[in-house]
């Protein structure tokens, strides 16, 4: 595979090296330690990088975005990360539910939607699946299970749905202005064939927001409940087929989800192999640098070899999403896994270079590993997602 850049490639990769060391480095760690995690957010920092257009890089161009390849995707995200991951997270959140919309949205709702979103820097989306009885089950469904994954319900009264349950997790809940939401429409079959998507336009009335998660890493990012009591959504809202959510198969949104966890965490290995050289090569113990020590040079080389390792594999699972016709999933899912070893160990090697002693926690080794800890519990959880052998077995 020829994994050179294109020009256009290469231009998105700069702006947003310079916007990841220019911007979002400089206030990641003071971000990080505030304690009340509504307080974590920063409007500033998502309406600097939109202006540069990285709010919007999932839109396509008929819609005023810049219609990128899922490569400059990943290469944006690798950059982004590398200053911080929650922060960058935030921003491909809003290409990831693009991509729903475009795969999902009839011509008219995809105006209605991503219109006022493209004209508004603080206009951030969100999705709603994981409810606090139903987490993996949701993406990787047993195939004859109807009391398993969500129950959040919806029901058909004229000309609008009456929406009660609960979310939890949902990421942008709590700031943005549209979200959308996974319903069972069906409770008496498995939650593949009887889930139907919403798009939620924020705030809602009937729609309450409830906790703010107050995760360990990944601070910036807001998660947060989402209580529905009788909140009613227009028929028109309705997204794609009655019951089909997920029965649909392919499309950008599913080929997207993996590569853009995996891409960021290219970027927090990239992130913690720089601090780790830098920390070794000026950090003397036993009177000589500890980069003279041979166990250090070890734990060095192997944090390089599993960050190459991850990017090509990235790189890999990029290129096959941008080619149409292949349907790759085995491959993403995979890569999912490879990259939760990856940045877990990248990571915790970076915070073992650094000891945690005499506070120097505080420069961000410790930071990489809370937030890298977040890679087992996205996207349905690392155990789950090796059921995706199922789809080699077939
Ligand atoms: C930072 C962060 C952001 C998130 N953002 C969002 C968001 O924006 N929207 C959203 O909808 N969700 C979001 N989530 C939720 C996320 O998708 C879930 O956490 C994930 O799907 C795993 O679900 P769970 O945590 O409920 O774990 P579970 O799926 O409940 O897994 C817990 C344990 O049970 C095991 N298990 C699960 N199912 C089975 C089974 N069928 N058979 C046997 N064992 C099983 C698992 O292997 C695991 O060991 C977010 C989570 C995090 C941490």
């Amino acid at each position: 595979m020829d994994f050179r850049l294109t020009e256009e490639q290469r231009a998105w990769q700069l702006i947003a090296r310079k916007f990841a060391d220019e911007e979002i480095s400089r206030i990641s760690i003071a971000r990080d330690t505030i304690a009340e995690p509504r307080e974590t957010f920063d409007w500033e920092i998502i309406c600097k990088g939109s202006r540069l257009g990285l709010r919007t890089l999932g839109v396509p161009k008929q819609w005023g975005g810049p219609g990128v390849d899922f490569t400059t995707q990943a290469i944006v995200m690798a950059e982004l990360a590398r200053g911080d991951s929650a922060i960058a997270k935030t921003f491909s959140q809003c290409w990831k539910w693009c991509h729903l919309i475009m795969d999902r949205c009839t011509p008219e709702q995809q105006e209605r939607f991503l219109k006022p979103f493209m004209a508004d820097d603080g206009f951030v989306l969100g999705g709603g699946i994981t409810e606090p009885n139903a987490g993996s089950d949701n993406r990787l469904p047993p195939a004859i299970a109807p009391k398993s994954g969500l129950r959040l319900s919806a029901k058909c009264e004229g000309d609008e749905w009456v929406l009660n349950g609960e979310k939890c997790f949902i990421a942008n809940a709590n700031i943005g202005k549209l979200i959308f939401v996974f319903t069972r429409t069906n409770p008496d079959v498995a939650v593949r064939d009887g889930t139907t998507i919403f798009a939620l336009p924020m705030p809602a009335q009937g729609v309450r927001v409830g906790k703010v998660f107050n995760k360990s890493g990944w601070r910036f990012y807001q998660n947060a409940e989402l209580i529905f009591e009788n909140a009613r959504v227009p028929h028109c809202n309705l997204m794609g087929v009655l019951n089909g959510a997920m029965k649909h198969q392919g499309g950008k949104n599913a080929k997207f989800a993996e590569l853009e966890y995996s891409a960021n965490a290219v970027g927090v290995c990239d992130a913690a192999v720089d601090m780790a050289m830098k920390h070794a090569k000026t950090e003397k113990r036993g009177g000589r640098p500890l980069a003279d020590q041979q166990v250090v040079q070890l734990q060095l080389a192997e944090m390089h070899m599993r960050t190459e390792a991850l990017r090509s594999f990235m790189l890999r699972v990029a290129t096959e999403s941008d080619d149409e016709g292949n349907e790759h999933f085995a491959h993403s899912h995979f890569l999912m896994n490879f990259a939760t070893e990856a940045i877990q160990r990248v990571c915790n090697l970076n915070q073992t270079i650094h000891g945690y002693a005499d506070g120097r926690h505080r420069a961000g080794a410790d930071k990489l590993v809370r937030d890298a800890i977040i890679w087992t519990h996205i996207a349905g959880d690392a155990v789950q997602r090796m059921k995706a052998v199922s789809f080699l077995l077939k």
